[in-house]
């Protein structure tokens, strides 16, 4: 079992020929992953996710900051002795080696070749998926979802104590990936093992994390688990990166004390602005629904877009050349370029600082 900590890393790339800007990918990172916890990483494309998981393999050195497994400097531990397992995106399998070969990689290593069979069995039996099977075959000889159980089983046959996942299961269909997840989810119970996995999407991070960390730019935003970083976000951004269909970000300006967003109408704040500060609203679009026409704000369809397994349609609506989202229940009768009547439950309202992004409680 591991705990992993991160205090104050930072790590920027330069680029030899000194002709690009130098990147910094991660700043000032502070992190602590628990014995036996799973977290994800979470963030659009280019935060530092995946420098982050190879700064915790070891295959990047920090500019500044330490990384220590169970309060043990990382330099410190030899390659050998860290107990990491990883999973890349791309699965990385050698082409001319066949399966039984990969898997026993590290076991072979230590001269302990005769206990694969019994790590393949137990990821076998876990799973319930056949991998014996696969064992005699090269990797062009693998499909997809075959390779990714291969590395899998690669990162499970060994003395395991972390395990690294680089977006795993992107190459894999939407069925594939629910039952890799679910298959994922027996394994880290059953080894007990600490796990960083990182993913940009957040169906996946729900079902494998008991904690997201979401990344922006190379810092963290904020942490928790699902339901809290959806439901209480810290800031716009968080509002609006998790979440599906995507809040609606309403612009407004503080009048007599008030949120007043002109043909949305006006809404106590929170907190006390001063007159003429600039405050976006959030507004999940299930918490906007279609009323009668006298009580709702006038909006044109501009598409109908059915979710049939969730059971909602979304409406995309235009007003005032701002386009917004709605959730209505599937089966509702709706047609683009029709005018729809909306009404704001307000009490769900999120206020946010334009300027800062920040919530305002
Ligand atoms: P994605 O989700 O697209 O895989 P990511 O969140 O994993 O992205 P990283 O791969 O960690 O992001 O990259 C973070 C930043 O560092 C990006 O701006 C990237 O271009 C830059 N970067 C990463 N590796 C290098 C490198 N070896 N040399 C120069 N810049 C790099």
């Amino acid at each position: 079992m591991r705990t992993i900590t991160l205090k104050d890393v930072s790590k920027t790339f330069y680029d030899k020929s000194r002709k690009l800007t130098p990147v910094l990918a991660i700043k000032d990172f502070n992190l602590r992953v628990e014995d036996g916890e799973s977290v994800v990483l979470l963030g659009p494309s280019g935060c530092g996710k995946t420098t982050l998981l190879r700064l915790i393999a070891g295959l990047e050195q920090p500019d500044r900051g330490e990384i220590f497994y169970n309060n043990v400097p990382l330099d410190e531990i030899p390659i050998e002795e860290r107990g990491i397992g990883m999973v890349f995106q791309n699965y990385v399998l050698i082409p001319h080696w066949e399966s039984r070969k990969t898997v026993g990689f590290f076991l072979r290593l230590r001269d302990r070749e005769e206990e694969v069979p019994a790590h393949v069995n137990t990821v076998a039996n876990i799973t319930g998926v056949d991998i014996e099977s696969l064992m005699g075959r090269f990797p062009r000889h693998l499909s997809g979802g075959e390779k990714q159980r291969v590395s899998i089983a690669r990162a499970f046959a060994r003395d395991l104590e972390l395990l690294l996942f680089d977006e795993p299961f992107a190459n894999l269909d939407a069925k594939f990936r629910a039952q890799a997840r679910v298959e994922l989810k027996r394994l880290i119970q059953e080894f007990k093992v600490t796990l960083l996995y990182v993913t940009h999407d957040q169906v996946e991070a729900m079902s494998v994390a008991d904690r997201i960390v979401v990344i922006n730019a190379g810092r963290i935003i904020q942490s928790g688990p699902y339901h809290k970083l959806h439901d209480d976000p810290d800031s716009l951004f968080v509002a609006e990166f998790l979440g599906t269909p995507t809040i609606n970000a309403f612009w407004g300006r503080v009048s007599d004390g008030e949120w007043d967003g002109s043909y949305l109408g006006r809404a106590a704040l929170p907190q006390y602005r001063p007159n003429g500060s600039e405050v976006i609203v959030g507004l999940r679009p299930e918490h906007i629904s279609v009323c009668d026409k006298e009580r709702g704000i006038p909006a044109t369809i501009d598409r109908v877009i059915p979710f049939y397994a969730e059971k909602y349609a979304l409406l995309e609506v235009w007003l005032r050349k701002r386009r917004w989202r709605i959730q209505v229940p599937l089966g509702e009768r709706f047609q683009p370029g029709e005018t729809v009547h909306c009404q704001l439950d307000w009490s769900r309202a999120l206020f946010f600082d334009a300027e800062s992004g920040d919530r305002i409680r």
